[in-house]
């Protein structure tokens, strides 16, 4: 069993993105990332406190627009607009989830498809499925930039996803089809509804895992010399940690390593991919936007 390093994999994508920002002329504009908070969910805060220390990291800007719980709609409308007619940030994101009276759809749809970085408007999720040059959703895109580094051939596979979402399984299962490196795979997508769902894992030679249930995928649901990616960022209750929980996998980690040719752990495998991508991402829109200055 080999191990789908995200830590090696992500780093050598931060030492690219450090070194081309500082080979800007002095004075330049950095690259810059404005994230938008609404409410104090924890596991949000945590995530977005990452997305701004790597930003740091690699010497792009960030900003941090933090809204309450309660703010209206129009608030956070309004906030985008900003953030759009703003030429100093390349790319904005959204964390999600948003509380329950704020729409999704409609602050997604009010982005700039061009500072999108989270790849989740509707053009860039439409040029993704036309196989043409757009944003792509950061952690199906983290785990292509995954296979990449480690160099797994994936050409005539046959992958199984597990899990149909709009940010994770589903742009995922377009990404294996496509023409092109790291792609090419016969896909099965599966759900919630998928009757026997071993049937298929059992014949999957990639399975990646998104579904959020700890160490959903046992040894045996897994062939032997599968690459098995886990997606699941689970909080499982653990009072030895001072944080009072562990993270835990969709993945059964220590019983399906044994029988896997590769796999990514929880944590250090796809959730520092996915932060290596948003930031490839907000690259490729800065790069844009000069151009078009
Ligand atoms: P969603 O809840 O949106 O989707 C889960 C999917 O799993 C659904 O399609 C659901 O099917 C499917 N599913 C649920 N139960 C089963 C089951 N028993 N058998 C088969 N399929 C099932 O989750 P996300 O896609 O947003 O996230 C998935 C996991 O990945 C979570 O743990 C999340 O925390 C993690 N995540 C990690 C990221 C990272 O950076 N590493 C980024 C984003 C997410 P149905 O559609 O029928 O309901």
């Amino acid at each position: 069993m080999q191990i789908l390093d995200g830590k090696l994999a992500a780093q050598s994508i931060k030492d690219t993105l450090q070194k081309k920002i500082s080979e800007l002329p002095i004075g330049f504009r950095k690259p810059c990332l404005a994230a938008v908070l609404v409410g104090n969910n924890p596991a949000s805060e945590t995530y977005i406190g990452s997305k701004i220390k790597n930003c740091q990291e690699v010497g792009f800007e960030s900003r941090l627009i933090r809204l309450p719980e309660n703010c209206s709609e129009n608030i956070l409308l309004d906030a985008i607009s900003s953030l759009n007619a703003d030429s100093t940030v390349d790319g904005i994101l959204v964390q999600l989830p948003l509380p329950k009276h704020i729409s999704e759809s409609k602050i997604i749809e009010l982005i700039q498809p061009g500072k999108d970085v989270d790849g989740f408007h509707p053009v860039n999720a439409g040029k993704l499925m036309l196989n043409e040059p757009c944003f792509v959703p950061a952690t199906p895109y983290g785990i292509m930039l995954l296979l990449s580094h480690f160099q797994i051939e994936t050409s005539g596979k046959h992958a199984v996803v597990i899990g149909r979402s709009n940010i994770v399984g589903r742009p995922m299962s377009v990404l294996l089809s496509q023409p092109g490196n790291q792609g090419n795979c016969t896909v099965t997508v599966c759900h919630s509804k998928t009757p026997d769902l071993p049937y298929f894992t059992r014949q999957a030679d990639i399975i990646v895992a998104a579904i959020g249930k700890p160490e959903f995928l046992k040894a045996d649901m897994v062939k032997e010399g599968a690459i098995v990616i886990d997606v699941g960022i689970n909080r499982v209750e653990d009072k030895s940690k001072k944080s009072g929980f562990a993270l835990k996998g969709d993945v059964d980690f220590d019983a399906v390593s044994k029988k896997s040719a590769w796999i990514s752990p929880v944590p250090g495998g796809v959730g520092l991919m996915t932060i290596a991508a948003l930031l490839t991402n907000t690259y490729r829109a800065f790069e844009h936007h000069q151009q078009k200055n």
